[in-house]
């Protein structure tokens, strides 16, 4: 019974959630000058509404259920480094998307994670509202917390659509984040390495 309340009343928050974001895009497409009801931007706001609960579906997540318990232990030492993570998210002062690319290397301490489960935490911040540099460091801090391990580092690359698409000064340029921690932060020569290993292809 308590299961089924609990599921009706998500429920209930979903179709609230989605009336709420439909009734938004409908008054947008006014406020901007449209006829909400012309043929071609009748299913529109419905299809708006689906498109945020998903860009957005990272507000539903906690990083325990993302990880959902892929922890091994483990003794082998040595960098471990995921890269060229694609994400897509959206910048919380224009809500348009910015994307890019994201390099994760941590220093196990008797603890490894999933490989897969890196990019899906890179995906659980990405999915919400967001600035370059707090996801970037939400990011190395999930994985600190998860792992404590000797130290994490974290490079985003991405590309804002509120800076290529708006104003005079139409830029392609990317902007890039770093965070680390531990021995990354402490010792230059491991985040060299990790700098090398992250851009190695493109050097040759
Ligand atoms: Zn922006």
């Amino acid at each position: 019974m308590a299961t089924e309340k609990a599921l009706s009343e998500k429920t209930f928050s979903k179709n609230k959630q989605a009336s709420m974001l439909k009734q938004a895009v409908e008054q947008i497409l006014s406020a901007v000058g449209e006829d909400p009801n012309r043929e071609g931007l009748s299913k529109t706001p419905a299809r708006v509404a689906k498109m945020y609960e998903e860009l957005c579906a990272g507000y539903k997540q906690t990083l325990d259920e993302v990880v959902n318990g892929a922890i091994f232990h483990e003794t082998a030492a040595g960098i471990v480094l995921v890269k060229d993570i694609e994400f897509y998210s959206l910048c919380e002062h224009h809500m348009l998307p910015f994307y890019g690319l994201a390099h994760i290397a941590y220093f196990p301490d008797q603890k490894i994670i999933g490989l897969s489960k890196i990019p899906r935490i890179v995906e659980m911040y990405a999915r919400r509202l967001q600035v370059q540099e707090r996801l970037t460091t939400e990011v190395r801090e999930a994985i600190d917390q998860m792992l404590q391990p000797k130290g994490t580092a974290i490079i985003v690359e991405a590309q804002h659509l509120c800076v290529m698409m708006r104003g005079v000064n139409k830029t392609q340029a990317s902007m890039v984040t770093t965070s680390y921690s531990g021995i990354f932060q402490s010792d230059e020569k491991l985040r060299q390495e990790f700098h090398q290993l992250v851009y190695r292809q493109e050097n040759n």
